[in-house]
Parts: structure tokens; sequence; C-alpha cells
């Protein structure tokens, strides 16, 4: 992708509302560009993961960290090194929308 495309799908992100915990422009900047480890979807199912989704959940408000929409929220890593043993800051919750402009940039 190149860099005014990118630009532009980041310019028609809605601007965050009240969130002041997550400095987005990093978050963006960090974002993993590795690809999920094979494991990755069995883990998904996982019960185990599955308590941890609910906790990450909670811990950023049960909204989307980029634009604050509080549906269809996906648990999204930020990188795989500590998959199965991850914490809040391995992670961010966003909206389906969010997701998927996240996963798209990659490409
Ligand atoms: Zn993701
Ligand atoms: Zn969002």
């Amino acid at each position: 992708m190149n860099e005014q495309t990118r630009k532009k799908i980041l310019q028609s992100t809605p601007h965050p509302k009240g969130i002041r915990k997550v400095d987005r422009k990093r978050l963006l900047a960090q974002l993993s560009q590795a690809d999920p480890p094979p494991d990755y979807d069995r883990y998904m199912r996982s019960k185990s993961w599955q308590i941890k989704r609910q906790k990450f959940l909670a811990h950023y408000n049960c909204q989307c960290v980029l634009c604050g929409s509080k549906e269809h929220l996906h648990v999204h890593h930020l990188h795989y090194k500590t998959l199965g043993n991850e914490g809040v800051e391995d992670v961010i919750v966003c909206c389906r929308r969010c997701h998927f402009i996240e996963h798209f940039k990659k490409s």
C-alpha cells in the first residue's frame, strides 16, 4: 500500500472521543506486522481465551480504542510474542471497522 492510500484510510477513521488513555498515533505505529502463528485460530476458540477476552474488553471499557464505538468489538493482538500469556498491553480492543483497517493496512 502506498503512503497516499494509507493516509486516506487513516483520515477516514473517525476521531476518537473521550479516549485519553491511549495514544492513537502510537498504537497505529505499533500494530503488528507479523502474521498470526498456525495455532492462533485454535487458541481463539479456546475457553481460556474466551475468559481473557472478557477481561480485556472490560479493561478497555468495552469500546474501540480507535474510534470509541461499542459495537462489534474485537480484541486485536498488537503482536503474537506473548500469545497464550498476553496482558492488557499486548492487545487492543477495536470495532470491526477499525479492526479491518488494521489488518488491511498490513497488505
Ligand atoms: Zn486483529
Ligand atoms: Zn473502531
